[in-house]
């Protein structure tokens, strides 16, 4: 009857709750993103949030038929062994998804949000909070946490650059197999800094997320991109059809990492990718 009287507790419901839902978002491709903060602290408040919420809801559950010193002593150190293995199990899923990778320092700040959870709940055990007030103010902790990455989620896309992102990308143009120079360095954030590299450190939402085309880099030089050609910031200009000094007709074919894109001018700018813009002369198979 005991163990039936412990599934019933509200404590133990909101644990399975988390569990599952920890585990969901471990699973998922998508990653909690707050522009204008570095991804990598947003990733650790992430990881401190989630386990500062299951340690102190393990440990709220297991003290409770522990008193005294010794016996939230061993809350403590049960608590934190429980969150810290749900946390090394979550890693070891993301280390087997290919869109997700596992990382030491996510569960050194697992551990630290354990800690911090566990001993929120013991100061407030110690000025003898009711037990209902802490697991009503820890619900409302998880209640913001799953409604604030709901919204994140949905609002922002972290394979695309935002505020706060500076990324870089390896481009080369070429035009009937003659490569061309670099685009000059124009303004904007999105844009050539006349190097060989395209600079990705969007200023504002008019080139964060989905603006953040390579057809921006184009506009911002002067130059266009279109979906059947290109016209360069000084000036030539190259269409599907035209031909190449060889006498065959050309084509514009934009390649990213190996992979050729259907519709370069939506292309949103990667971190670290190599973009190859190619105005081809389209092979005649059938040559002799
Ligand atoms: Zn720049
Ligand atoms: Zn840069």
């Amino acid at each position: 009857m005991r163990q039936l009287s412990f599934l019933r507790s509200p404590t133990t419901i909101l644990i399975i709750a988390w569990v599952v839902y920890l585990i969901y978002q471990s699973s998922t491709p998508r990653l909690l993103l707050i522009p204008a903060l570095p991804r990598p602290m947003v990733s650790a408040a992430a990881h401190l949030a989630a386990h500062f919420i299951l340690a102190s809801l393990i440990f709220t559950a297991l003290a409770r038929s522990r008193p005294g010193l010794l016996g939230g002593l061993k809350s403590a150190l049960a608590a934190l062994a429980i969150a810290t293995l749900i946390g090394a199990f979550a890693e070891g899923l993301q280390s087997v998804l290919p869109d997700r990778s596992a990382q030491v320092s996510d569960v050194l700040f697992d551990v630290a949000g354990a800690l911090s959870g566990i001993a929120a709940v013991a100061f407030l055990r110690i000025v003898r909070l009711p037990t209902r007030l802490i697991i009503a103010a820890i619900g409302s902790a998880m209640a913001l946490v799953v409604v604030g990455t709901t919204v994140s989620t949905a609002v922002w896309n972290p394979a695309y650059p935002y505020v706060g992102d500076h990324w870089h990308n390896v481009y080369a143009i070429s035009v009937c197999g003659v490569r061309q120079p670099s685009l000059p360095s124009a303004p904007g954030g999105v844009h050539s800094h006349g190097g060989e590299l395209l600079h990705v450190h969007p200023r504002d939402s008019s080139e964060a997320g989905e603006n953040a085309t390579l057809s921006l880099v184009f506009k911002s030089s002067g130059g266009e991109l279109t979906k059947s050609g290109m016209t360069m910031p000084w000036g030539a200009s190259y269409s599907n059809g035209d031909l190449c000094p060889d006498g065959r007709a050309g084509e514009l074919a934009v390649f990213v990492d190996g992979v050729r894109l259907e519709d370069p001018t939506t292309y949103v700018l990667g971190n670290r990718q190599t973009i190859i813009i190619m105005f081809r002369a389209i092979e005649t198979r059938d040559q002799a």
